[in-house]
């Protein structure tokens, strides 16, 4: 197997860089990580409603707020990408843009 260095570093990011999770579905808003680790897929939520929901003793409103946030709950199965992975990736782009034709 022999592919190019652009296709082996599409293939790379593709696999490596961190997921999207896109925005919340109830509010738009940003959403960001709630767990990791543990052998559980990454899991990210609703930043807004996690911090009302933490903010608010159960019972008023509460509800509401775990219910915002469980719609906006996304699983990452891809475990989150690898920063050092796309370190490297990044790396070695620049190195090839500086001595074009050696690669
Ligand atoms: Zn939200």
């Amino acid at each position: 197997m022999h592919l190019s260095n652009d296709d082996l570093l599409s293939k790379l990011q593709a696999k490596y860089q961190r997921t999207s999770p896109g925005r919340c579905p109830v509010c738009s808003g940003a959403l960001s990580v709630q767990h990791k680790g543990g052998g559980l897929p990454l899991t990210w939520a609703c930043t807004a409603a996690a911090g009302q929901l933490a903010s608010v003793t159960a019972g008023a409103g509460s509800e509401q707020h775990r219910a915002h946030l469980e719609v906006s709950r996304y699983l990452d199965y891809r475990t989150g990408g690898d920063a050092r992975v796309m370190e490297l990736v990044h790396r070695f782009q620049k190195l090839a843009e500086q001595h074009p034709g050696t690669t």
